[in-house]
């Protein structure tokens, strides 16, 4: 493949951007290289700025479940688009979406939209401080929150650490509120809330990790989180940002059949424009301002383009029972195909999947929290990338993210990909 545009872009973008990108992880740092620079999109397809096309399974890190440019959804943007594109006072749309997503969503009533999934989560931990009238939030190593000061912490090491800033800027006043647990590890969290009795506001955590590739809850994880937070009155949020509308109509709390206390959302319920939320019940909601007084606000918040979008695809995904199985059923058939390929020709290594995030680790043992994705031989995951990249299949810069599937692909895109892996697997060895 030539790649001559998409390198003659990135050294313009380079003199006017900071490294040449509006969000690291699309500079390639990870895998080396260039980044492409994309054209257009349409289906299970990408077409980048020297007409390579690629079969897509980034989908944006998570939000075009149905595929790029979704007739429906592009329609519902243009029709909305030429009645005005924002003004700062509330609208019908912002009802109906509201309306939509607390009938989808199990265990919340009220919901309040901002424009990313970091204003979500922000503004989570924020209300929930407001409510319990305690500081400390409890958040898990190798889980993401989007890049607010309080969830750029890392652990130092032992379990029972106060956490220290993973980007300068972040003062240590922020890190000390802020404690780091082993995923899927219900002993570390047992162990910080005992001692820091009666100080952790909330514990908040991806579900489903997606962020240190896709790392599911082991069974009883989440419950016994429910029952700790129930025990020593904290409350519990899921960071739903990836699995709200992703892996069930209700997310990984309808997955998983366990309550969280507030959720957090981004990614889909934007439809493919900038969109977050938070959403609780009644009563926590009652401490947002203007009824309550934690403060939080934004100009371009229910915004009506991204409001259109978002309720466009949110009612696809309503009405379409058998949506969730037939993506399960392309990802299982994917994981399968690689799987089996891989086995056959010695690779180590090992999958994780969940509905339809999946992601393969450069290792035989399990991966089951953000230390043992961290012993995986990340030495061959620029190789797979680049390989896949060269064939035609477009997949994250890093092996610490997530494979999105959308409904667009087809059994002959997912033969496709598999038979590249075998082609490429002796470059693996
Ligand atoms: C993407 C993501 C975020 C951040 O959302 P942005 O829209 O990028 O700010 C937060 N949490 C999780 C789980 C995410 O995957």
């Amino acid at each position: 493949m030539i790649y001559q545009r998409s390198s003659a872009l990135f050294k313009e973008a380079q003199k006017h951007i900071p490294g040449g990108v509006n969000s690291p992880v699309r500079a390639f740092k990870a895998v080396g290289g260039t980044p492409i620079f994309i054209k257009e999109a349409k289906g299970a397809y990408l077409i980048d700025e020297d007409g390579n096309k690629y079969i897509e399974y980034i989908n944006s890190w998570g939000p075009m479940i149905l595929g790029h440019s979704y007739p429906a959804v592009v329609n519902a943007i243009i029709k909305k688009a030429q009645k005005g594109t924002s003004f700062g006072a509330p609208t019908e749309i912002e009802n109906n979406i509201a309306k939509l997503v607390v009938k989808m969503v199990p265990n919340i009533d009220q919901i309040r939209f901002v424009n990313s999934g970091t204003e979500a989560c922000m503004s989570a931990i924020r209300l929930a401080r407001g409510y319990t009238k305690k500081e400390k939030i409890i958040k898990f190593s190798g889980c993401y929150h989007g890049h607010s000061d309080s969830f750029l912490i890392q652990a130092g090491s032992g379990s029972i650490t106060y956490g220290e800033p993973n980007s300068p800027g972040v003062t240590h006043g922020t890190a000390k509120d802020t404690l780091i647990a082993q995923y899927n590890n219900l002993k570390s969290v047992e162990n910080i809330i005992l001692s820091n009795k009666n100080e952790i506001s909330a514990i908040i955590l991806e579900p489903i990790a997606g962020n240190m590739g896709c790392i599911p809850p082991v069974d009883g994880f989440l419950k016994g989180l429910r029952k700790l937070c129930d025990k020593h009155n904290i409350l519990l949020i899921f960071d739903e940002v990836m699995t709200g509308f992703r892996v069930a109509k209700g997310g990984a709390q309808e997955l998983y059949g366990v309550s969280a206390d507030i959720v957090c959302f981004g990614k889909i319920i934007g439809g493919g424009l900038p969109v977050g939320a938070f959403a609780s019940t009644n009563k926590i909601m009652s401490y947002l301002s203007p009824n309550g007084p934690v403060y939080q606000a934004g100009t371009l918040s229910g915004n009506p383009l991204a409001m259109a979008a978002g309720f466009s695809m949110l009612n696809i995904i309503d009405n379409d029972p058998e949506l969730y199985q037939r993506l399960n059923k392309k990802a299982d058939y994917l994981d399968v195909g690689i799987s089996e390929i891989l086995k056959r020709k010695g690779v180590k290594f090992s999958t994780n999947r969940v509905g339809s995030m999946f992601s393969i680790h450069f290792t035989e043992h399990n991966v089951t929290d953000f230390d043992s994705a961290k012993k995986a031989d990340n030495s061959f995951f620029p190789i797979f990338f680049h390989q896949m990249l060269k064939n035609g299949i477009y997949i994250a810069p890093s092996s610490y993210e997530s494979w999105f599937l959308s409904d667009a692909l087809t059994f002959k895109d997912l033969d496709k990909t598999i038979a590249v892996v075998e082609k490429i697997s002796s470059k693996l060895l």
